[in-house]
């Protein structure tokens, strides 16, 4: 099937995430077939070498390891089960690993209703954004047996960061240690909106705030590092819908829901991304929830950038006289 040593490599999925993890296994030098539901989203990669298929049984069927990179649990199962599917391609004891943010179940019920095809199925969920998609970053969270891992970590690491590729547990691990990884991040994106609206309406300077946030116990990574993409540029991360985030949100409390723990906080975050969803549509970023806040206040909250004069940049300013140098700008770790 291949000419070079390097199994060929299925992908099904090409959007913001996929686009970027394929034209990292291509650079890798692995053969590469691919599909989508929108054709031209594989135009590019075509002409970077790689093999247009139809559909998804024709990915699996010509294929030594399937990678798919799907929206919703529901959309993995019917790309899976479908008269076109995987699974009327994939031959027996061929390896399928999803890497979409999903639930186990899917990959569960499949294992136990084809057990007689030896098939192996491995969840691969990954964080790191569309960013790290693009730049090969990705941190990448497997369920699978040590043996399995160890197979399939050379395609992985075409497309994450070979210091962040964890073997999480067996099946379902990763999709697991993936929703808790959202549900906290949205968590924090959450608290810290609401804190720095308090703060810039009580007309505490926006980046002495933070800065006094960071210094103290109620630092984060997300007020160091995330933020800053709102503060400084307006930029509510589009790379990932809110659309997305909301059905991570829904996800983490099913799992939350059978395992059998109460989740007062996350379900409140849940709804307030999902107002944030009513508000700005499906496509707005996974950010958008900051904004609810800053639309309640009737104003935007920016730092000023460097060497402007504060309180010119925007209404999140209030002292008028400073201007910022290099060893005032906020801290931002890394
Ligand atoms: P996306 O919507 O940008 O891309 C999904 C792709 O799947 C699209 O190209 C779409 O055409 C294709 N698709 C949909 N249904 C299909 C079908 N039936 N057959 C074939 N192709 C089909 O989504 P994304 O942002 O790339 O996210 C993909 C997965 O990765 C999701 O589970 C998401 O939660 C997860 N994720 C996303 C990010 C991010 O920052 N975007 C980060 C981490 C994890």
């Amino acid at each position: 099937m291949t000419t070079s040593d390097l199994p060929v490599i299925g992908f099904i999925g090409l959007g913001n995430m996929g686009s970027g993890m394929t034209r990292n296994i291509l650079r890798a030098g692995f053969p590469l077939i691919v599909t989508d539901a929108r054709p031209e989203a594989a135009d590019e990669l075509v002409a970077r070498g790689a093999t247009w298929a139809e559909d998804p049984r024709m990915v699996a069927a010509n294929s030594d390891i399937v990678i798919t990179m799907l929206p919703t649990p529901k959309i993995v199962d019917a790309v899976a089960r479908g008269e076109h599917g995987i699974l009327a391609g994939i031959r027996d004891g061929g390896t399928w690993i999803d890497m979409s943010t999903s639930v186990p179940e899917v990959l569960a019920t499949i294992r136990a209703e084809f057990f007689d095809r030896g098939l192996v199925l491995i969840d691969a969920p990954v964080s790191g954004m569309s960013v790290g998609a693009a730049n090969g970053t990705l941190q990448i969270f497997v369920g699978a047996e040590a043996a399995e891992f160890a197979r399939v970590r050379p395609v992985l690491e075409a497309m994450g960061d070979p210091e962040r590729i964890f073997l999480v547990g067996g099946a379902g691990a990763g999709y697991a240690v993936k929703l808790l990884i959202n549900q906290l991040w949205f968590s924090h994106l959450v608290a810290t909106s609401e804190v720095l609206a308090i703060g810039a309406s009580a007309g505490v300077d926006l980046g002495v705030l933070r800065s006094a946030l960071i210094a103290s116990p109620a630092r984060s990574n997300f007020l160091e590092q995330d933020v800053l993409s709102i503060l400084n540029q307006g930029d509510y991360d589009e790379g990932f819908a809110i659309t997305l985030a909301c059905k991570d949100l829904g996800l983490s409390i099913d799992l939350a829901r059978s395992v059998g723990v109460p989740v007062e906080l996350s379900s409140l975050v849940e709804q307030v991304y999902r107002r944030a969803l009513a508000q700005y549509g499906p496509t707005a970023g996974e950010m958008t929830p900051f904004k609810l806040y800053e639309d309640l206040m009737r104003r935007e909250l920016r730092l000023p950038q460097l060497g402007e004069p504060v309180g010119a940049a925007g209404p999140g300013t209030v002292h008028e006289t400073v201007t910022l140098t290099e060893g005032q700008m906020p801290h931002v770790a890394g």
